[in-house]
This record gives C-alpha cells, structure tokens and sequence, in this order.
C-alpha cells in the first residue's frame, strides 16, 4: 500500500511502479495567481494536483508534484498578470519546463505522461512542451505516449445545468467564480472564507487585449464572476464528474487496465 505521489516514495518503490506495462505519470499544472479576496493563491495547482490523486487512485497511475507557476494571467480568463499575488513565466519558460520534465519521465520508462492543467493561459504552451518532448523521444526510440487536458473540459452538460441553473457564461470568465470556488470548497474548504466573497455581475470585456494592460478594465475584486453560488455539494458533482470523466479517457486512449495498484 502506497501513495499515488512520488513525492512521497522511495526510490524502490517508484522504480517498481514504472516497470509496469502501462505505467502513466499525471503531472498537475497550476499557477500562483490571485483568485479575489476568499480564496488563496495556489488554487490552480491545488485543484490539479486534488483531481489528479482522484483519477490515479481509478486508474493506477503516479502522480508528480504540481508545477506551481503558470503562464501570465490575461485579463479576459484570470484578471490579468498586473494584480499582487500572481506571479507567472514566459510562454518559453513554461514550455521548456514541461519539455524538460516529460523527457525525464518518458527516459525513466513511463509508458504514458499526462498533463492535467488547471490554468487556463498554460494550455498552448504545455502543449509546444508535451509535443517536442514527445517527438524527441520518439526518435530517440521510445514509444510513449502523452496526453494533455484541461478539467473542465469534462464537465458534461447535465452537470452543467444542475451547478449553474442561471446560465453557463463559459470557462474563461469562471476564474475565482462558482468552478473554483465549490472545488475548493469540497476539497479544501480551510482555506475558503465565503464572507468575502464580492456578489458582482459576470465581467464583460471587450474581445481584444492591451498592452500595456488597462486595470480598470477588470472587476476590483480579482474575479471574473460571482461565487455566490458555491457550494460543497456543487463541487462535489463538479468533482465526480470530471474525475470519472477523466479516468475513462486515460483508460480508453492510454488502454489502462483497472486498478492495479493497492493506493491509500
Ligand atoms: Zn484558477
Ligand atoms: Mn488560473
């Protein structure tokens, strides 16, 4: 019985679990970003890395640490890269860190890589990353496989409605709204404060960027939407949904077995 996370594994047993045929490592992706005035900074990696532990523990996969910096936050999908507390890498930073560290897994000898993200800017640049170690290394003569998804992209329609019964305004505009804010509820709720929370309308921004960025442009409070509507109970269909979602796809693509490994 062991953990999911090698950063809690020896050695032995780390190198146990990637002999495995069909071994598969899931590496979470976040950000430091502010998220308003009721939720702390390392929400996009602690929600990954939570989601991440969730589909290992369904499908025998490893879980590596977070990469807890993200690519800038842009004003249309996470307040902008201006405000304290968000702190960010260039879009060559990002990728080559992935590109570095997928190399490192595959060379190991995992069949499969994952990249599970959780900010919305990092997905073009994980991308650039995953593809060039891919094809590095599958010229080198491995045959592994990667593959890249951001969560909420498995939230189906019905879960939908039921979390958002006034309307979807899309996943950009949800940056430290009701998503976010009913996970972390569920899955960190010591580190929510709902009296904090800032009820405003859903920001409407004009479809083009600034540079240099206009703050004004964005709601004071850091979100994008309202979490009012948060809650435990939604984050836990959240939840459900996008881990089982998520598990079947990796079993599908990456033609994982069952469970596998005993996990705690
Ligand atoms: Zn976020
Ligand atoms: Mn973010």
């Amino acid at each position: 019985m062991h953990s999911v996370f090698i950063d809690e594994l020896d050695a032995q047993t780390y190198a146990e679990n990637v002999a495995r045929t069909g071994s598969t490592i899931i590496i979470p992706a976040g950000a430091t970003e502010q998220h308003g005035p009721h939720m702390p900074l390392g929400v996009d990696a602690m929600l990954s890395r939570s989601i991440a532990e969730a589909v290992a523990q369904r499908t025998g996969a490893l879980v590596a640490p977070a990469l807890s910096y993200g690519y800038k936050s842009q004003p249309r999908s996470g307040g902008g890269n201006h405000r304290k507390g968000t702190t960010s890498l260039g879009g060559t930073s990002l990728s080559l860190m992935i590109e570095d560290v997928v190399a490192s897994f595959i060379s190991q000898g995992f069949d499969n890589v994952v990249v599970l993200n959780g900010h919305f800017e990092n997905y073009q640049f994980i991308y650039e990353g995953l593809d060039n170690a891919v094809v590095k290394c599958r010229a080198a003569g491995a045959a592994s496989r990667a593959i890249l998804l951001s969560y909420w992209d498995f939230v189906d329609e019905e879960t939908l409605a039921k979390v958002f019964p006034d309307g979807f305004l899309g996943w950009d505009i949800e940056h430290g709204g009701i998503l976010e804010t009913s996970l972390m509820l569920l899955l960190h709720p010591h580190l929510v404060n709902m009296d904090r929370v800032v009820d405003h309308p859903p920001a409407k921004l004009a479809p083009y960027d600034i540079f240099p960025e206009d703050p004004s442009r964005t709601p004071d409070s850091g979100c994008l939407s309202s979490a009012k509507g948060a809650t435990a109970d939604r984050g836990q269909l959240l939840f459900e949904t996008v881990t089982n979602q998520v598990a079947d796809a990796l079993k599908g693509e990456l033609l994982l077995g069952n469970i596998s490994i005993e996990v705690k």
